[in-house]
C-alpha cells in the first residue's frame, strides 16, 4: 500500500482517482486506508494517485509491504465484495 505523507497540501485531486477509494480525508491531511489500496493493481498499470500529486507525497508505506501477487489477492477480495 502506498501512504501520503505530512507534505500533503489537502489538494483533493487524488482522492476522485483512486479506484478503490481507498483515499479520505484524515483529522489535518487526507490518507490512504491500507487495506483498500492495491498500489492500483488490477486497475492501472501505475498508482493513479502518484501521478495526479503535485507535490509527490505518496511513497510506499513500509508498514505494508506487499507483493504483486499479495496486491493482486487483495484486488480479487476488495472487488468480490462490491
Ligand atoms: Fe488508490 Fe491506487 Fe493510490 Fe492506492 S495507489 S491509494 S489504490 S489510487
Ligand atoms: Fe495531498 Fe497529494 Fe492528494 Fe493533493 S494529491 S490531496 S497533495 S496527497
Amino acid at each position: 500500500a502506498l501512504m501520503i505523507t505530512d507534505e500533503c497540501i489537502n489538494c483533493d485531486v487524488c482522492e476522485p482517482e483512486c479506484p478503490n477509494d481507498a483515499i479520505y480525508m484524515g483529522l489535518e491531511i487526507y490518507e490512504i486506508n491500507p487495506d483498500k489500496c492495491t498500489e492500483c493493481v488490477g486497475h492501472y498499470d501505475a498508482p493513479q494517485c502518484r501521478q495526479v500529486c503535485p507535490v509527490d507525497c505518496i511513497p510506499f508505506n513500509p508498514q505494508y509491504t506487499e507483493s504483486q501477487e499479495q496486491l493482486m489477492a487483495k484486488y480479487k477480495l476488495i472487488t468480490a465484495s462490491k
